[in-house]
């Protein structure tokens, strides 16, 4: 039975958080929006949800996370974690307070933790303040953020127009003497009032102790940082076995393929490094702006080259390229229409046999994904920091899935992927 239930505001952060939690032990399972009423739950120690809810209008984003959250109970979670970016990403109105707020008090918790460090990715919080890098938050290019600016750097402040509820903070000091001193500060703030704590974090050395300090909280909220500590204690209570591989997927065969609609500098840079070992098609939406004809000819060149080696087929084009594109059909007509011409060609390639496939570009993977069906992701071993090997079940056969944000992983991403599941039991 799951122990730990989380509910992610956005796909990328629900598999960083899914990551974490594999990266420290657990078996944990990622599940593409607000699972059915009768889908059963997945053999896993842990769950994520993951909602597109950052931005969503606030009753959306609190009535589905409180729909998650009667899914993850009725199959047997017993803690539950509410994840958000570690940028604190919101506005005024929510949704991170309100979508708290609605889960405490559907779990009748009355208190729960704010915590978005993530030491690792230089996301700090000292004296409820959040820090990116050494920038304060409202000075971290984040306060021009076009959907969320966040223009103020004190949590407790953000949090607090949120929601009606009074937030305290537990500041650094009381962190720094470890689980023991951060439980009596939340003790005494729940006592007095708060239903929210800011809890400052520099280290994963805090995070530890935090999450330590959590054990029986019924909610947190936060990065993935803070989930750090939750594995160890459910080992404590003798919950979760040590498993020797917690990232360990079924085994699947099947010929190996690249999509890619990331046109970032790294995503460029990989398909460059993939074209000296791989057959690598360059598909050109401003010369063909027809998404099935593109589909169409990536369907042919693939047809005998499907086999050992693995295939790139590539909108990505540098920026100028993308200008261009975008200059002669409009922005959002641009990116629909490449988006649709690959979740046309990953489709094909699935139909043709490939069952190992990596998707480069985050909208890219959204429009494959739901094209493919894919309901379920069992979260690997990471590729490079932040891209796990996954085992993708939904539509029809299962597949192995990398889903790759456009800045994400080193300069041989692509071949370095596909060798390390030669390389093991996967
Ligand atoms: P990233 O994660 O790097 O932001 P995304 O997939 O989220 O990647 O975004 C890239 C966007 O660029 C997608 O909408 C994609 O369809 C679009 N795109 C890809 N190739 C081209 C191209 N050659 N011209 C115009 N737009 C493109």
């Amino acid at each position: 039975m799951p122990l730990l239930g989380c509910i992610a505001d956005d796909f990328t952060g629900a598999t960083d958080l899914a990551s974490m939690l594999v990266r420290n032990g657990m078996r944990t399972v990622q599940l593409i929006g607000v699972p059915g009423a009768d889908q059963p739950a997945p053999a896993a120690d842990a769950i994520v949800v993951a909602l597109k809810s950052r931005t969503a209008p606030v009753e959306q984003a609190v009535g589905e996370s409180l729909a998650a959250l009667e899914w993850l109970r009725k199959v047997g979670c017993r803690q539950f974690f509410f994840k958000y970016c570690s940028t604190f990403d919101s506005t005024d109105k929510g949704n991170i307070g309100p979508v708290g707020d609605a889960l405490m008090d559907a779990l009748g918790c009355g208190f729960a933790l704010a915590c978005p460090a993530f030491p690792t990715n230089a996301r700090t919080v000292y004296q409820g303040h959040l820090f990116v890098g050494g920038a304060l938050l409202n000075e971290s290019g984040m306060e021009k953020h076009p959907l969320n600016p966040m223009t103020d750097a004190s949590l407790v402040r953000v949090l607090g127009r949120q929601t009606r509820s009074p937030v305290g903070l537990v500041p650094f000091v009381t962190v720094e003497r470890g689980a023991g001193a951060i439980r009596d500060a939340m003790t005494a703030l729940k006592e007095q009032g708060r239903r929210w704590a800011v809890v400052d974090a520099v280290t994963d050395a805090h995070l530890f102790a935090i999450g330590e300090a959590a054990s029986a909280h019924a909610l947190l909220t936060g990065g993935s940082g803070v989930a750090i500590g939750l594995p160890e204690n459910f080992r404590r209570a003798g919950l979760l076995p040590a498993l020797a591989d917690p990232g360990a997927l079924p085994h699947v065969d099947g010929p190996a393929a690249v999509v890619a609609g990331s046109c970032s500098r790294a995503t460029l840079q990989q398909i460059g490094v993939a074209r000296e070992h791989v057959p690598v098609l360059q598909l050109d939406p401003l010369a063909t702006p027809d998404a099935n004809a593109l589909a169409r000819q990536a369907t042919e060149w693939v047809a005998e080259r499907l086999g050992r080696t693995p295939v790139v087929i590539a909108a990505s084009a540098p920026p100028e390229r993308v200008a261009e594109l975008q200059a002669r059909l409009g922005r959002d007509a641009a990116g629909a229409l490449v988006e649709h011409a690959l979740a046309g060609v990953a489709e094909a390639l699935v139909k043709a046999g490939v069952r190992r496939l990596i998707v480069a570009g985050g909208e890219t993977a959204g429009a494959v994904v739901t094209r493919l069906q894919v309901r379920s992701l069992r979260i690997g071993a990471e590729i490079d920091p932040g891209v796990p090997w996954t085992y993708a079940e939904g539509g029809g056969e299962p597949l192995l899935l990398a889903l790759k944000s456009g800045n994400f992983g080193a300069p041989d991403f692509f071949i370095k992927a596909f060798t390390m599941l030669e390389g093991s039991a996967t």
